[in-house]
Formats: C-alpha cells, structure tokens, sequence
C-alpha cells in the first residue's frame, strides 16, 4: 500500500474552510487507496486528518516524539502511532515512510516541514512528489518567497519542478500520480 505523508496545522482556532479541505483529502486519498501517515497529534488539522480517515475506513500511521506523548497530545485511536525520541527523527521517518508529501495550511512546524522536504528533494536524497494544497491562497506568499529565490538565482528554474500547487482537495491524487520524476541523481541542479 502506498503512503501519504501530510503536513498540517496543529491549531483548532483557523478557517473552517481548512477543516473542509482536510476531511476531504482523507476520503480522497482513502478512496485512491493510500494510507496516511502524519505527525500524530489530535488537535487541528491533525486531529481532522486522523478522524476523517478512520471514517472513511482508511489507514493512518501517526509518527511522535516521546514528550508530546506525555503532554497527551498524540491521537488515541489511530492504526498505529509510533514513538520517537526526536523531531529530527520523527520528520526521517515521515519521509523515509512516503511515496508522496502534500502540506496542508499550517503554521511553522508545518512551512519548517515543507521547506526541510523541498531542501532533501534539491539536495537528491527525497524524490518523491511533493504536493502544496493552497486552500484559498493560504501559501501565496511563501510560493512567491520560493519564486524569489530563484529570480535572485538561490535555486535554479528547474528547481520549480519539484512542488506542485493545486487549490482544492480533490486535485491532489493526481497531482502525485502526474509528478515530474525526480531522483538522486538531479541534485546536479543544486549547484549553482
Ligand atoms: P504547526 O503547523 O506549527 O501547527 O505545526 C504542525 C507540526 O508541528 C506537526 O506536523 C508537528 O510536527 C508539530 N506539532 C506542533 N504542535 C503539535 C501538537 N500539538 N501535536 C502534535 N504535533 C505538533
């Protein structure tokens, strides 16, 4: 079975809008046939994720440091969660688990996530697709940061290759399965 893994908010005090768009990537993504696999929390977006999918008869693998554990932060119910000691090791590991990434709104953790992903995609050593859901242009300005970096030749043109933007739920799955191919050996393009 092929895996999902989803950055997300961890805030319950955001737009409706963002929990619609949750529920409806977990019943996509249910139906395609992928599991999910996330940072384990209940709250936000992350709790919409986990319960969505588990309605919607899905899989969802939650990956946690030990000591959000013992702030009871991570989700009761899930197929499996999986504690970690580290954040470090908790994002490996989210990573190592996905054949796609696609992030959600959501606050630093979630842009940190992101940018750490689309950094290990330039450098070769993640080349799965990786996905930007821009719910009612929540990302705009980070999407024209990235342009900007490569206008001020900080990435290459072809480096705009390795994300894809899509505005509603419903575009993801085939935005992952359409997904330019990328590999280790494209890290070629990180030398500038
Ligand atoms: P943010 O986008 O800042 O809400 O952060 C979401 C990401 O940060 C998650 O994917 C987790 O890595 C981590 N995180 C922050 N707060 C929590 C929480 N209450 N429970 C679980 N993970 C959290």
């Amino acid at each position: 079975m092929k895996t999902v893994c989803i950055y997300c908010a961890s805030s319950e005090l955001i737009r409706k809008s963002f929990f619609l768009a949750t529920d409806e990537l977990a019943k996509n993504l249910v139906a395609a046939g992928y599991q999910i696999a996330y940072g384990g929390g209940s709250r936000g977006l992350m709790g919409q994720l986990a319960e969505s999918t588990l309605q919607s008869g899905g899989k969802i693998i939650g990956v946690i440091p030990r000591f959000m554990c013992e702030e009871e932060w991570n989700h009761n119910g899930l197929s499996e969660l999986i504690l970690v000691d580290t954040m470090h090791e908790r994002k490996a590991m989210l990573a190592q688990m996905a054949d796609a990434v696609v992030a959600l709104p959501g606050g630093c953790g979630t842009m940190e996530e992101l940018m750490e992903i689309i950094t290990w995609k330039k450098l070769g050593i993640f080349t799965k697709p990786i996905v930007i859901l821009n719910i009612e242009g929540y990302f705009d300005e980070l999407l024209l940061m990235l342009k900007k970096a490569v206008s001020e030749n900080f990435m290459r043109p072809e480096h705009q290759s390795m994300w894809q933007v899509v505005d509603r739920s419903d575009k993801v799955v085939e935005a992952i399965t359409t997904a330019l191919q990328w590999n280790s050996a494209d890290r070629r393009w990180a030398v500038m």
